[in-house]
């Protein structure tokens, strides 16, 4: 048997998790939620899915009727989430969101409590924790393979827009349009990719940060980034003394990462992107087969629902909910100019 997705939302990334779910053993693309008609057409069409699986984000609550879908993954922009991951629990569907969680503690709290209140699962799309290079460099780092790590650099930065400038306009039909846009987005980049620094941090050293501080980078285009962060750099404490130092950025390309231990170090270029991973240790090269990243979480998610057992710690809400504490803090930080203990 193979799980059946409904997915929520059908931009960009919904395309790629499409595919990996279509290349998957245990789940398979059986619904679609979308708010726009002709998007649901094509997608009837590519992918077979029939007409009552497919709903608009007003009916979509009928979706608790409909005993053929078993999972809702939410692939719709950041403040989103967690109005269908809630309406998605109430229909007793287990839930994927995307990450970030939310924007919110408190929308991240609501969601886990729907969840459990309804006796569903919720997971984050964390693709990287089921990719072989992080899960090599999650045990360099967690099993002291060399020694302490005392340092850690971490960035992941795209150069989203063409025109850098002060005189840009906001174009309206940007596909990031929403992005830009506080209430959608939750923040700039840091929401984005900066969630992606703030994770390695968090698994190479297997500890959660305590203090942060954090600078807003130059604003090259002051039209195009008035609600959100164009750069944000960001460093932060952690319990063992270890120190990370973190840059994100939809002005420039980056996309490295690098441990600093005592008895060595390891690193990737590229890091935290899609891949394919590449990095060497003190020991030689860091270099893994390249997987479907998309595939093998659906792959590894949906098996153990299938087995009806309970989802590892590090994908659920309370992992999710760490990270928007995180960010929460960092964006206090570069507000105040002061140094923010994490609670
Ligand atoms: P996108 O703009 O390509 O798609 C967003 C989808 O949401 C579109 O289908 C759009 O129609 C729909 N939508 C519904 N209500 C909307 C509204 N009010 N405004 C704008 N769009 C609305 O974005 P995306 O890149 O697919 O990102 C979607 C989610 O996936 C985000 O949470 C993002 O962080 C996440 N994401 C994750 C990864 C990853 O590697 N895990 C990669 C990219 C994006």
């Amino acid at each position: 048997k193979k799980l059946n997705i409904a997915l929520c939302g059908l931009g960009n990334y919904a395309t790629m998790l499409a595919e990996g779910i279509q290349a998957s053993k245990y789940c398979h693309l059986a619904g679609i939620i979308t708010g726009t008609t002709a998007k649901g057409e094509k997608w009837k069409t590519q992918y077979d899915i029939p007409e009552k699986n497919i709903y608009n984000y007003q009916n979509f609550d009928e979706i608790v009727k409909n005993k053929e879908i078993d999972l809702v993954y939410v692939v719709v922009p950041n403040g989103l989430h967690k109005e269908f991951v809630i309406r998605a629990a109430k229909a007793g569907k287990h839930v994927i969101t995307e990450k970030p969680m939310a924007v919110t503690v408190n929308d991240c709290e609501e969601m886990i409590n729907a969840c459990n209140q309804n006796n569903v699962q919720l997971a984050i799309g964390y693709r990287l924790h089921y990719e072989p290079t992080h899960l090599e460099i999650k045990r360099l780092g967690q099993e002291k393979v060399f020694g302490k790590i005392r340092f850690i650099e971490a960035s992941l930065g795209y150069k989203t827009y063409d025109n850098l400038d002060t005189k840009t306009i906001v174009d309206k039909n940007d596909r990031n349009e929403w992005r830009l846009n506080k209430k959608l987005s939750g923040g700039g980049p840091l929401m984005d990719l900066g969630i992606y620094c703030i994770q390695a941090s968090r698994y190479i050293l297997g500890e959660e940060p305590i203090a942060v501080t954090a600078q807003f980078g130059t604003v090259n285009d002051k039209n195009r980034f008035s609600e959100t962060e164009e750069s944000i750099s960001w460093q932060m404490e952690f319990p063992s003394g270890a120190v990370a130092n973190c840059n994100t950025s939809c002005g420039y390309n980056i996309d490295r990462l690098y441990a600093s231990a005592d008895e060595g170090s390891f690193e990737l270029t590229p890091a935290l992107s899609y891949g394919p991973f590449e990095g060497k240790t003190s020991n030689g090269v860091l270099k893994f087969p390249v997987i479907n990243q998309q595939q093998t979480q659906m792959d590894e998610i949906c098996k153990l629902l299938l087995e009806n057992k309970k989802l590892p710690n590090h994908i659920t809400g309370e992992e999710g909910i760490k990270d928007i504490k995180v960010i929460n803090a960092i964006y206090k930080s570069a507000e105040s100019g002061e140094k923010v203990f994490i609670k």
